[in-house]
C-alpha cells in the first residue's frame, strides 16, 4: 500500500516496456501507465496492456491504463541515422518525401503543412527546443534557416508559430488507433489538441462508456473554452510540452493553476504533464527546479503528475519514479499542504453524494479518521469524495474491475475490487477485513463507511457511518 495521495502516471517506451521493468516501476510508485500512440506499433501497445494487467494480477493493485492519441500533431519523418544536427545559421530543406531524412534534409509527411507554409513562417521542433524560419518555397520544397540549433531526432513534434493551420481534431490515424485501443483493456483515452467541446462530444460518440476521456489542454483555443471542454470530459491533462510552445511560456503556470482548480471543482482528475523531471532522461538526479515543479503541482492539488521521456526513453526510469514518489510524499507531509485545501470553497451540488463528500472531509478532521471506505459501482461517489481532498485514505470498494482500474488515477483513492455486501451486517464485517488487510489500519482506528442501501444499485449513495476498527 502506498503512503501517498497524489498519483504517478508514467509513459511506457523502449526504456520501460519489458515486463520486469514495468513491474519494478509499479513497485516503486507508478499507479497509472500511458501508452503513447505517437510511437510504437499496435502490437507493442497490446503487449504492454497484457504485461500491465499481469503485474496488476501479481501485485493485486488496480492500475490505470491511458491510451494517448497522437491527435493532429505534426511530426517530422525519421532520419537515416536516427537524428541530425541542426546547426545555427545553416539552410536546410524540408520536403514531402518518402525518403529518410539526412543532414540538411528534413522529411515532412504532412502535405497540408507544406501547402500552408510560406516565406516568413516559423517552425519549432521538439516542444520548441529548435527553431527554423522558412526562407522560400519552390516546387513544394521549403528552404529554411536554423535560428535555434540542436539535435533533431526521428518523429519529433513540429509547431507552427505564426500561422493557423486547417487541422481537424481527429485524424485518420486517431480513428484507427482509437478503434484498436477500444478493443484493448484500457481505462482512459487521452485526446490531444482538443480545441472545442464538440471535439470531446465527437470522440464520446465513438468511445461510449468503454473508456473515460482525458482532454489534453495544449491549444490556446482549449484554454479559451476550458469550462465547456472540462464539462464534457472525465479528466484533464495540463499538456505543458505543446502548451508552452502554442501559448506564451509565461502563461503555462497560470493556465496550470486554472486547470487544476477547475478540474477539482468539477471532480475530474487533473494530470500535470511534461518536463517534470526532464533532466533525468540522462542524469540520475533531477535539478532543484524540477523537484520544486513537481511539489508545486502537488501543493496546487493535482491528482497526478506524469513522466514522459523520463520513463519512456530515459536512462533512469525507476529512479525517476522513486524520486517523484519522494517529492510528492514530502509535500504531502507538510501541514501547509492540507491548509491550502481549507482556503478553497468548493461548489456543492444538491446531491446526497456531495453532502456525504463534505461530511467525510469534516468528519475526518473532527475525529481524526484514518480512512473512508466508499462503496461505488460507477466510481462517482468516490470521485466526489476524492475531490474534497479529505485528510484520510479514500478506499474505493467496487465489484467492477473497470471502475477500480479507472479510480487508480484519482487523488487519494485506493481502489479494491470486492463483491457488494448482501446486507448491512455483511458490510460491517467486510469493512473490518478490508481496513486491516488492505488499508493498513489497526485496532482502534476510526473509519467512515459510505454506501447506498439497498446495495448493488447505482446512484443510491445515502449513508455515512462512523466505525472503529476492532
Ligand atoms: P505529448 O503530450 O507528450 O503527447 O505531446 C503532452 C504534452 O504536450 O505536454
Ligand atoms: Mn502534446
Amino acid at each position: 500500500m502506498r503512503n501517498r495521495f497524489a498519483k504517478i502516471l508514467a509513459t511506457l517506451g523502449p526504456a520501460s516496456r519489458a515486463p520486469q521493468t514495468l513491474r519494478l516501476l509499479h513497485e516503486v510508485g507508478v499507479d497509472a501507465f500511458r501508452l503513447n500512440f505517437s510511437h510504437g506499433s499496435h502490437e507493442d501497445h497490446a503487449e504492454s496492456v497484457k504485461n500491465i494487467r499481469r503485474v496488476q494480477e501479481q501485485c493485486g493493485n488496480p492500475i490505470t491504463i491511458v491510451a494517448d492519441m497522437q491527435g493532429p500533431k505534426l511530426r517530422c519523418g525519421p532520419f537515416e541515422s536516427g537524428s541530425i544536427e541542426l546547426k545555427y545559421g545553416e539552410t536546410v530543406s524540408i520536403e514531402l518525401s518518402e525518403a529518410l531524412g539526412k543532414p540538411g534534409l528534413i522529411r515532412m509527411p504532412h502535405p497540408e503543412l507544406i501547402e500552408a507554409l510560406n516565406e516568413g513562417h516559423i517552425l519549432k521542433f521538439d516542444d520548441g527546443k529548435m527553431q527554423v524560419t522558412i526562407l522560400e518555397k519552390t516546387d513544394g520544397v521549403l528552404k529554411a534557416r536554423v535560428d535555434v540549433p540542436g539535435t533533431l531526432s526521428d518523429r519529433k513534434g513540429i509547431n507552427v508559430i505564426n500561422a493557423v493551420l486547417p487541422m481537424s481534431a481527429m485524424t485518420d490515424k486517431d480513428r484507427v488507433d482509437m478503434a484498436f485501443a477500444l478493443t484493448q483493456d484500457v481505462d482512459y483515452i487521452a485526446l490531444s489538441f482538443v480545441q472545442t467541446a464538440q471535439d470531446v462530444i465527437d470522440a464520446r460518440k465513438i468511445i461510449g462508456d468503454k473508456a473515460g476521456i482525458i482532454v489534453k489542454i495544449e491549444k490556446p483555443s482549449a484554454v479559451e473554452e476550458l469550462d465547456d471542454i472540462l464539462a464534457h470530459a472525465d479528466a484533464a491533462m495540463v499538456a505543458r510540452g505543446d502548451l508552452g510552445v502554442e501559448l506564451p511560456l509565461e502563461l503555462v503556470p497560470v493556465v496550470q493553476r486554472q486547470i487544476i482548480r477547475k478540474g477539482r471543482a468539477l471532480g475530474k482528475p487533473v494530470i500535470v504533464a511534461t518536463h517534470m523531471l526532464e533532466s533525468m532522461i540522462d542524469s540520475p538526479t533531477p535539478t532543484r527546479a524540477e523537484a520544486s515543479d513537481v511539489a508545486t503541482a502537488i501543493y496546487l492539488g493535482a491528482d497526478a503528475v506524469m513522466l514522459s521521456a523520463e520513463t519512456a526513453v530515459g536512462r533512469h526510469p525507476a529512479t525517476a519514479v522513486a524520486i517523484m514518489d519522494r517529492i510528492i510524499t514530502a509535500a504531502e507531509n507538510d501541514p501547509e499542504f492540507w491548509r491550502y485545501f481549507d482556503q478553497i470553497e468548493l461548489p456543492h451540488e444538491p446531491t446526497a453524494e456531495d453532502a456525504i463528500g463534505q461530511s467525510v472531509r469534516s468528519t475526518a478532521k473532527t475525529l481524526g479518521c484514518k480512512a473512508v471506505l466508499g462503496y461505488t459501482l460507477t466510481g462517482s461517489t468516490v470521485q466526489r469524495i476524492s475531490r474534497e481532498r479529505p485528510p484520510c485514505r479514500v478506499v474505493g470498494l467496487t465489484p467492477r474491475v473497470n471502475t477500480a482500474n479507472r479510480l487508480a488515477l484519482s487523488w487519494g483513492v485506493l481502489p479494491i475490487v470486492m463483491e457488494d455486501p448482501v446486507n448491512f451486517d455483511d458490510m460491517l464485517g467486510s469493512v473490518q477485513t478490508v481496513a486491516k488487510n488492505h488499508a493498513g489500519l489497526a485496532k482502534g482506528d476510526r473509519i467512515m463507511i459510505s454506501a447506498g442501501v439497498p446495495f448493488g444499485r447505482p446512484g443510491t449513495t445515502n449513508l455515512l457511518k462512523i466505525e472503529t476498527v476492532d
